[in-house]
């Protein structure tokens, strides 16, 4: 199974993840798709998943699976959402998009911080069989970058029931209970409901 996306820290966590499932899956450079670059004109954090897995099973013939993520702001009315990836305006800068997002937020309380994580997982065949799963994690927006593992937003989201950003927490715990481990659970489940 392909994963379509040109992420690596997305690409990183999905393969740790589907490990536990018994799921090899072959990135975008070893499928030949190292510089695809695949538009995503969707409106909805499903609409865009679909986009990249139907586009790269098309193209490879194979089973692919993409993950559309976004962090939902309440005190920013769900921004940067599907937004996330160019919230600063320059698309995949991590760290200008971290700090606006600290800027944006200056003179917000910590109790209104509240934020989550919206992670959906489309598995498309290239017969167009496909599967949507999404999976949430809740929390809130640290006051300052925590940590120094993870990617994207890591070092600022402080999970619920947590003290920590995931960045300072580590990828086990990252794995077990975040938006993308719980969606590939609910892929997991998807799946045997068909079998
Ligand atoms: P996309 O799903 O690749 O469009 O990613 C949207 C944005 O969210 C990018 O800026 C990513 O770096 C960020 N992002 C995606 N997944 C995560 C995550 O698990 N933790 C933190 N940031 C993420």
């Amino acid at each position: 199974m392909i994963a379509a996306t040109q992420n690596k820290g997305k690409l990183k966590e999905l393969r740790q993840i589907t490990e536990k499932y018994g799921q090899q899956l072959i990135s975008m450079a070893e499928a030949g798709l190292g510089d695809l670059d695949i538009e995503e004109t969707g409106t909805t954090f499903a609409e865009n998943s679909y986009i990249k897995a139907h586009t790269v099973a098309q193209l490879t013939g194979k089973p692919c699976i993409a993950d559309d993520t976004g962090l939902c702001v309440d005190a920013l009315d769900g921004a940067p959402g599907i937004h996330s990836a160019r919230y600063s305006g320059v698309h995949g800068d991590d760290q200008a998009n971290r700090n606006k997002l600290l800027k944006d937020l200056q003179d917000v309380p910590m109790e209104q911080r509240t934020a989550h994580f919206t992670c959906c997982i489309t598995l498309c065949w290239p017969d167009g069989r496909t599967l949507v799963a999404e999976g949430v994690c809740p929390g809130h927006i640290a006051a300052e970058e925590q940590g120094e593992g993870g990617f994207g937003y890591d070092k600022l989201f402080v999970p619920d029931g947590y003290s920590e950003s995931f960045a300072a927490l580590g990828v086990d715990v990252k794995n077990k209970i975040g938006h993308r481990a719980r969606a590939l659970a609910r892929l997991e489940e998807l799946l045997d409901a068909e079998n």
